[in-house]
């Protein structure tokens, strides 16, 4: 599988993008100042003690590694990158202050229920508290997924060279069961590869179906071109969600695809305006 972009050349990445995309400044220099913050958190590659053997017998009944690895992280490292998150998204967002506010305490105040939210969101790959605003959820959900970032980047770094990509081609990530929120066809053969939205894993689908649904019927299925033809937005009307694609036979640039999902912002846009989640 291929290497994954490190924060060093995603921050590089950005710089050139903020000047090409000056209408994007906003979320570009937010999103620079966070992946600023966590790249400077190092987290070590844990010693698993997995064996390929293992690791493909796992492949072969398409279970997701961290059922069976359990994820380790700094907890004094996370809560205190969590914090500095929170101030930063704060100031940048200051409408959604009050719920930076409120994510700052739940994950930093006490550690038993920080605890308790890492550990259902690593379990059910998305954040439970019913109670919770769905503005805060969505920014609960923003802070936990860069917090993990260095200690999933660590965890994955010792998993992803003992998997056989070909051997997988399932909807979630073989690392951390995750769903994809981005995807490339590939310059030759335009084959589907998505890439995890919590752990940046890079793996490779099957073109032509839903990557939530398994949904494969062109009249619920389909997908939106942009004017420059390089991107898709694939929507599914069965499930309701879509999917962001660049199209690698299109440009002569090799994208970095974690830059990519950012500055494609307008088409989550517009998916949402349709209804599409
Ligand atoms: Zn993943
Ligand atoms: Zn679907």
């Amino acid at each position: 599988m291929d290497a994954p972009t490190t924060d060093h050349e995603l921050l590089a990445a950005l710089q050139v993008a903020r000047e090409k995309n000056p209408e994007l400044a906003q979320t570009l220099d937010l999103h620079a100042e966070v992946i600023g913050a966590r790249s400077k958190v190092e987290a070590n590659p844990p010693d698993l003690k997995a064996d390929k053997q293992e690791v493909a017998n796992l492949v072969d009944e398409r279970a997701p590694l961290i059922e069976r690895w359990q994820l380790e992280w700094d907890p004094d490292a996370f809560a205190a990158l969590a914090t500095q998150i929170c101030d930063i998204g704060a100031r940048h967002r200051s409408e959604l202050a009050p719920s930076f506010d409120e994510v700052r305490s739940l994950l930093t105040g006490d550690s038993r229920k920080s605890l308790d939210i890492v550990s259902a969101y690593l379990k059910e790959g998305k954040v439970g508290l019913p109670d919770l605003a769905d503005e805060t959820r969505e920014v609960l959900s923003f802070v936990l997924i860069h917090s993990l970032h260095p200690f999933f980047r660590a965890y994955a770094s010792v998993l992803t060279p003992l998997i056989e990509d070909q051997k997988w081609y399932q909807r979630l990530c073989p690392i951390c069961g995750d769903e994809p929120d981005f995807a490339y066809l590939e310059e030759k053969v335009g084959g589907l590869r998505v890439l995890c939205s919590r752990c940046d894993t890079l793996w490779t689908f099957k073109r032509g179906e839903c990557t939530f649904c398994a949904n494969a019927n062109n009249e619920t299925f389909a997908y939106y071109l942009s004017d420059d033809n390089v991107y898709r937005l694939y929507v599914c009307d069965n499930c309701q969600r879509y999917l962001k694609v660049m199209d690698g036979r299109e440009t002569s640039l090799k994208p970095v695809l974690s830059l990519q999902r950012i500055i494609t912002i307008g088409m989550d846009l517009s998916a949402r305006q349709e209804g599409y989640q």
